[in-house]
């Protein structure tokens, strides 16, 4: 007997069903420990329609926690009820999440806690600060990163914006464009993210590493001469300064422009990112100085857009319903109209009682309307 399965980014996730209790564990025992031997993933249980569950579950799921955990592999629950949660809880080794947006939340993103903790942590005042890092490629210690203060500046719409926008609460003169500054530079071997835990950082406290795994280093060094050549073809990409404050519209091109070429050069082409690759190309449109440019960036936006929802599981369901979104801001650009409706009827039918996705809902709602 089996459960339906589905990989979630690094989980595999298997529906726990109307009740998961002694009846269930019999039932799929064999099952599951056959999937802890077969899978190297972490486990992950929905739990969105489990109404019980019993002590003999629970003892269960700790026996599968206690054989991951030899291999340092994660069990995860999410989206059950507060009784079954408080169950789960009970169990002090278990993850369990409230909803699916907060499980997936940082498959791909850094976890936010942690950027708040790097903000905390950051040098200087005010919502807009610098972090001193040293590159994961070639060591170079002089890498200047951004933050902000997440509380001060939030993503909104705006009416020009393909992609939202951080902003302030209330007008301020002072407020800086984040998208300037999202993507850290490498100004000696160009390699570049907006991940910051992907760099070292240096704190008077002591130092973060950096989280990029092995393979990904290997990958990325492998092509650091094409980065190169790459950031070459732009002038003043050679001096340190260039990626620093206040950046310039061609320096904040080519930040996005090697964010892209990275992403491209990290893995595997399966497990390529092409949500942040489709982000990157709507920022290079932001600051490109080329009218054709916009053109071949937005091309290349709409086929990563079109590949995500051929490649669903790899992407988290907010990632998802964001592409529904910027998907159907490009179909009206094209004046594609019905192509943008029927984008927007599956948003609506497979998205609306996730309550973390009903602003992007409204948003494509309001693109429709004008
Ligand atoms: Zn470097």
């Amino acid at each position: 007997m089996s459960l339906s399965k589905q990989i979630r980014g690094h989980y595999m996730c298997y529906d726990a069903g109307k009740e998961f209790t002694s009846a269930q564990v019999l039932k799929y025992k064999l099952f599951l420990m056959d999937e802890i031997k077969d899978s190297k993933l972490d486990m992950a249980f929905d739990m969105r329609s489990t109404q019980r569950i019993d002590g003999a579950a629970l003892m269960f799921f700790k026996n599968i926690y206690e054989q991951l955990s030899k291999e340092k592999r994660k069990i995860a629950f999410f989206g059950s009820t507060p009784e079954v949660q408080e169950q789960l809880n009970s169990i002090n080794s278990f993850s369990v999440y409230a909803t699916i947006v907060e499980f997936e939340r940082d498959f791909h993103e850094i976890n936010p806690e942690l950027n708040r903790t790097f903000f905390r942590l950051s040098e200087g005042k005010g919502p807009f600060r610098s972090l001193r890092m040293i590159c994961p490629l070639c060591s170079y210690n002089n890498v200047t990163g951004f933050i902000i203060d997440d509380t001060y500046y939030r993503q909104k719409w705006s009416e020009h914006e393909i992609v939202p926008v951080f902003e302030p609460e209330e007008q301020d003169p002072n407020a800086i464009d984040f998208s300037c500054y999202q993507v850290a530079v490498c100004p000696k071997c160009f390699y570049a993210s907006t991940r910051l835990d992907w760099f070292t950082i240096v704190f008077p406290e002591g130092r973060y590493e950096s989280h990029l795994t092995p393979e990904n280093r290997a990958k990325l060094s492998n092509t650091t001469h094409l980065r190169r050549n790459l950031a070459m073809g732009y002038s003043g990409a050679s001096e340190e300064s260039f990626f620093r404050v206040p950046r310039e519209k061609s320096a904040a091109y080519l930040s996005w422009l090697l964010n892209e070429f990275s992403l491209k050069h990290m893995g595997e082409q399966r497990t390529t990112d092409g949500f942040d690759i489709v982000v990157s190309n709507f920022m290079m449109c932001k600051f490109a100085l080329k009218e054709i440019d916009i053109d071949d960036h937005m091309h290349t936006a709409l086929a990563w857009l079109y590949g995500i929802m051929e490649n669903k599981v790899n992407y988290s369901t907010l990632r998802l319903a964001k592409t529904y979104v910027y998907l159907i801001s490009v179909l009206l650009s094209q004046d594609k109209i019905s192509e943008a409706r029927k984008f927007y009827r599956e948003l609506e039918r497979d998205y609306k009682d996730i309550e973390d996705c009903k602003y992007l809902i409204n948003r494509a709602q309001n693109l429709l309307l004008n």
